[in-house]
């Protein structure tokens, strides 16, 4: 099991890969960095080894319901436009599986945690169907895990707003049973009706004063179009700081001509932009979104589901691969892929006192390597993995709630 101690000394490690340090962690606080620290007595001493300290990685998008992580490979059946995905994942019946939501979400958080993730968004289905069963699964598994990673949860509508009748009234539910955030996907090709799934999320994240977290696949001018109307909304409600555009393919996809006041408005009125650094579609243009203004930051989305079998949970690999599809060479490039992972996410989901600073939760983790982009190349295994100031993996071994 994970210490219990919430204070410790860990000796010799180089924060962002800067000079070695030592760093004095009380109650769950980083209390002092910088060279030879004492420890008071009885306080653990941990040789970080020369290794590199990050903090905490921040998984800004994955959905806990959905994962098969820790069952038979299953493979993906569905395709190649959204509804099929959707039916398909119906036909399935995930929430009537024999291992049930809280569980197979445990099997991803562990393997999160131990890869060094302190913090993850997740998306929850919410419809008719399933009702809130996702949902009080995944609450179960925040519970259960709560001392080792921090889970935000956005009640998301998979199937539809409009088309599915219920679906308001459900996500309303969700909101007042445990859910952090509303969802949302693509107004105008799922629902084909965007002022009338916009109105609708946008009156119950108002009522809630939560954030909306909308999936937008649709390309071009129709992305962009309701983008404009999301933040016309925005605009109406005094909601600056609270929608985040997940994929946001159509970033990529607009001309220059539209992307730059669209990108500047977006940026006036704190809208920004996950991406999972996706395969073969088209991705935000990163470096020219945080040049407007725009907040960017990343996460895995789907892995290991009916959606998608690729993808480990570890943030170290998805880093690499938002500079891989950025076209992120020098060091200074690669780390904007860094912030991503970390400090952007941290800011979108507005976790407190984030960071390697006095003052900060200890929430960080160690690697072997030369500098930090060099180990984002060779992604070697988390050496300790510190939540609150407890150890909560080792050398790539789970040691929280739910270790073997
Ligand atoms: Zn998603």
């Amino acid at each position: 099991m994970a210490s219990t101690m919430r204070n410790l000394i860990l000796k010799n490690v180089r924060p962002m890969g800067g000079p070695a340090d030592d760093v004095l962690v009380e109650q769950g606080i980083i209390k002092s960095i910088g060279g030879s620290q004492t420890a008071p007595p009885g306080y653990p001493v941990i040789d970080g080894q020369g290794h590199l300290l990050l903090p905490g990685f921040v998984e800004g998008h994955v959905h806990l319901d959905k994962i098969l992580w820790g069952l038979p490979y299953q493979p993906v059946q569905a395709g190649p436009e959204i509804l099929d995905y959707i039916e398909n994942e119906k036909r399935i019946r995930l929430h009537e599986l024999k291992v049930p939501v809280d569980i197979r979400a445990g099997n991803l958080i562990r393997q999160c945690v131990r890869k060094g993730t302190a913090a993850i968004r997740s998306h929850v289905d919410i419809d008719p169907d399933y009702g809130l069963s996702n949902l009080e699964g995944v609450l179960a598994a925040k519970e259960k895990y709560a001392s080792v990673v921090d889970i935000q949860i956005v009640a998301f509508p998979q199937s539809g707003v409009i088309r599915m009748p219920g679906t308001i009234e459900l996500l309303e539910e969700a909101m007042n049973s445990g859910a952090d955030h509303i969802g949302g996907l693509d107004p105008l090709v799922v629902d084909k009706d965007p002022a009338g799934q916009l109105n609708a999320l946008f009156r119950i994240a108002h009522k809630h004063g939560c954030s909306i977290d909308i999936h937008l696949h649709d390309p071009g001018e129709l992305g962009a179009f309701t983008i404009d109307m999301m933040i016309d909304r925005v605009e109406a409600l005094g909601m600056q700081g609270k929608v985040v555009i997940s994929h946001g393919w159509c970033l990529g996809q607009i001309e220059y001509e539209r992307f730059q006041p669209l990108t500047e408005r977006m940026a006036r009125n704190g809208v920004s932009v996950l991406t999972s650094a996706p395969g073969a579609r088209t991705m935000p243009p990163i470096a020219k979104l945080r040049a407007n203004g725009v907040t960017v930051f990343a996460a895995s989305d789907s892995l290991r589901d009916t959606w998608n079998p690729y993808g480990n949970g570890d943030m170290l690999e998805r880093t690499m691969l938002v500079g891989w599809r950025s076209n992120f060479r020098r060091d200074e490039e690669i780390m904007v892929a860094l912030d991503t992972t970390t400090y952007a996410g941290a800011k979108i989901l507005g976790l407190e006192k984030y960071g390697l600073a006095p003052g900060c939760k200890a929430d960080f983790f160690t690697l072997p390597g030369e500098s930090v982009p060099e180990a984002i190349m060779t992604r070697p295994e988390r050496s300790l993995v510190v939540k609150a100031g407890r150890v909560v993996a080792q050398e790539g071994v789970y040691e929280g709630p739910g270790a073997e």
